[in-house]
């Protein structure tokens, strides 16, 4: 059994940010926003409860009568999670994408703004530097 952690691959985790939703990096970045789904009464007197966020992802627990969390485990949306067997994301790593979170919000910014002058928004496409 493995017990050093294995890491993503830097590149990898590059790929991977490029291909996230706005709402996935959020969620990456700063962490789900859990609503209620749905809850069932179960036949101990617990129940079993789902929480969904934005992303879509889930969060399905069992808790007892007491409403103790028994269980939880969640589930995420295709691309939400990288590929099985990449390894976990350094923490240095995390930075990518926080980087992709904030570029993708100045750039939503940026296109509510030209959308409000009423400018056409095709024209202006600036070069980034690096
Ligand atoms: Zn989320």
């Amino acid at each position: 059994m493995r017990v050093s952690t294995q890491f993503a691959d830097t590149d990898a985790v590059r790929d991977y940010a490029t291909g996230l939703t706005f709402q996935q990096l959020q969620c990456r970045d700063f962490g789900h926003n859990w609503r209620p789904h749905t809850a069932m009464r179960r036949d101990d007197g617990g129940f079993d409860r789902t929480l969904v966020c934005k992303c879509k992802a889930r969060r399905v627990q069992v808790l007892d009568s007491y409403g103790r969390i028994v269980a939880t485990h969640y589930e995420y949306p295709d691309g939400y999670q990288m590929p099985k067997g990449s390894g976990r994301i350094s923490s240095d790593d995390k930075g990518i994408l926080r980087i992709a979170s904030i570029e993708q919000d100045v750039a939503n910014r940026e296109e509510r703004s030209a959308a409000r002058r009423k400018a056409p928004s095709k024209t202006a496409t600036r070069r980034r530097s690096r």
